[in-house]
């Protein structure tokens, strides 16, 4: 089955490095989230490639929770996103967070002052902003910057004591005010912060960077392969440096390209504003990028691989097609989700010459693609059809209902459409056919050639439902890049509620989360909001790309 597929540069660096025996073949990635938001689709690219890497090379990926910014994480963000790793097929080999490594973190500092490497600086922030120079100037030392080894220990030690307030002080790294690299001029290595930490509570009152808790905690964790996304090139200099100057495990750090999606945002801070603002019902709102988004929606975790997998991992950031990942979820549904009907727009539909009190039983099949049974639909002399199914006036090509034409119903008879009743209004209410008795699927006799098939549902069968049709929640390809506001440019018809759809009636016993093709309408799923008196179906995708051709029509 394997089909060679070429190495991507990361899996080439891996080789390169198992070959040469560095850390003796052995290969620890890990996948660091900041708990402060949801997981979206750009997170399950670098879950997939580190998770996909470790196993690939028998290996281990870690779990570490990035929390050294107390004042915007939380517990129900670790919660969701431990969930939203398994739910997409990936077990952790260690869970740890960054906040374990507090003592240890502050340790290194205290080293690095004890080595004439890191000062306390009283300096403002806008002062230290100030000195920090341009790409073209030099930047200024701080008057603090040659205290003494002692005075600075002390200082640190009060500084984590709470003697001083957010902002009174930090500590710096002391290394090169003019160095071209502008993050090594002299960089933040802890601030003071008195806020409660969603795990050490109030334990600590100065907080590590970013720079000074990455690097420190994948040598901690012996991480050998340490992927993140382009954004961080420059720290990589600055990752080795503290390393180097700490004398700790030789952790490497690699960068691929952020992926961004096309019709969505993607950044936590602005989907944190899509759910404070209400223009979405929650992280996990059907519209949302988020993986507890997609799942609502339906989308299978494994299409979701399947589109990580096919993107695979970049040098350049670009966007990715939308479309591609809607491809994904349909080779999936496609295989997986039996078919079933719904008639989402009804009328009214009488066989003249079916007996009134007759009704049978009609076997249809469940999937076509992978052999799933038969189920049994009730039919009888009323059914309801799509209203756009008929046609009063239709162009030529229309293969489904007008007058005088034959259609065959799924799974049932032959029908020919012989009139339509019609209200005050002028509003088509019924419309009348007679069918062929020996037409019968399955054991059609009549010889007749029908051009098109239409779906139903029996009227004194069907169970009723409401629908959710979920579409692409930005009207442009790229919101963030637009000239005004990014919510400025949300798809109102991103969410269309059908509050009366008729369902065959074995569809009130779907599970939630339960995937179908309604057929000839969609994927659908049933949502978490259903109750036992309301069911709620979710669109999750249509059955073939329509966006575009929407789009050309204007
Ligand atoms: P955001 O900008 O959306 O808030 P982030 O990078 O701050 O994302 P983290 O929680 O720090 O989010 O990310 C955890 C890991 O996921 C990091 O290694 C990061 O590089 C990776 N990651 C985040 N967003 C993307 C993306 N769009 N594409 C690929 N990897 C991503
Ligand atoms: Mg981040």
């Amino acid at each position: 089955m394997s089909e060679e597929k070429s190495l991507n540069f990361l899996e080439e660096i891996i080789e390169h490095d198992i070959e040469m025996g560095v850390n003796n073949g052995r290969v620890h990635t890990r996948f660091p989230p900041e708990p402060n938001g949801y997981l979206h689709i750009g997170h399950a690219t670098s879950i997939c490639l580190n998770f996909g890497l470790a196993k690939k090379y028998n290996g281990k990926c870690n779990l570490r929770f990035d929390d050294t910014n107390p004042a915007t994480e939380e517990t129900e963000y670790v919660n969701s996103i431990k969930y939203d790793i398994q739910w997409l097929g990936f077990q952790w080999d260690n869970e740890f967070y960054a906040s374990d490594y507090f003592e240890k973190l502050y340790e290194f500092a205290v080293t690095l002052i004890n080595k004439g490497l890191a000062y306390v600086d009283d300096s403002t922030a806008e002062e230290i902003a100030a000195q920090k120079g341009s790409i073209t100037t030099p930047g200024i030392d701080s008057k603090y910057r040659n205290r003494s080894i002692e005075e600075n220990l002390l200082l640190f030690s009060e500084m984590r004591d709470g003697k001083y307030t957010d902002g009174e002080k930090v500590l710096r790294a002391k290394i090169d005010m003019a160095h071209p690299n502008l993050l090594f001029r002299d960089p933040l290595i802890y601030r003071i912060k008195h806020v409660h930490h969603h795990r050490t509570g109030n334990n600590w009152c100065i907080y590590p960077m970013y720079d000074f808790a990455h690097g420190q905690s994948d040598s901690i964790e012996e991480i050998t392969h340490s992927i993140c996304t382009l954004e961080f090139i420059h720290h990589r200099p600055l990752y080795d440096w503290f390393i180097e100057k700490l004398n700790i495990f030789p952790s490497h750090q690699y960068e691929f390209a952020r992926r961004n999606m096309s019709f969505t945002v993607m950044s936590k801070r602005k989907l944190l504003q899509l759910v404070n603002d209400k223009h979405v019902t929650g992280w996990n709102d059907p519209r949302m990028p988020t993986i507890s988004g997609m799942r609502r929606r339906g989308y299978p975790a494994a299409a979701i691989r399947m589109f990580c997998d096919t993107i695979g991992v970049a040098k350049r950031e670009n966007i990715v097609d939308l479309g591609l990942l809607e491809f994904c979820v349909r080779e999936h549904l496609n295989k997986t989700s039996n078919r079933v009907m719904a008639v989402l727009d009804p009328l009214k539909l009488v066989i003249t010459n079916y007996p009134a009190d007759k009704e049978e039983l009609l076997e249809l099949e469940n999937n076509p693609e992978n052999n799933n049974g038969f189920r049994q639909v009730a039919f009888s002399r009323e059914l309801w059809i799509e209203r756009e199914d008929f046609m009063e006036n239709p162009p030529k090509k229309f293969f489904r209902l007008a007058i005088g034409t034959i259609v065959r119903l799924k799974g049932a008879y032959i029908i020919k459409c012989e009139s339509v009743v019609k209200d005050d209004t002028g509003t088509i209410t019924e419309v009348h056919c007679s069918y062929l008795p020996e037409s019968k699927s399955g054991s059609d006799t009549s010889g007749l050639n029908v051009k098109g098939t239409i779906h139903w549902v029996s009227v004194a069968h069907a169970k009723t439902a409401e629908v959710r049709l979920y579409d692409r929640l930005f009207k442009v390809e790229n919101p963030s890049s637009e000239e005004q506001d990014f919510k400025e440019y949300i798809n109102p018809d991103a969410l269309i509620i059908l509050p009366n759809v008729y369902i065959e009636p074995d569809l009130a016993k779907a599970k939630v989360g339960e995937q179908f093709q309604f057929l000839r309408k969609g994927y659908f799923c049933l949502d978490e909001d259903s109750t036992e008196t309301k069911l709620i179906f979710n669109r999750t995708a249509t059955l073939k790309d329509t966006w575009e051709k929407e789009q050309k029509k204007g």
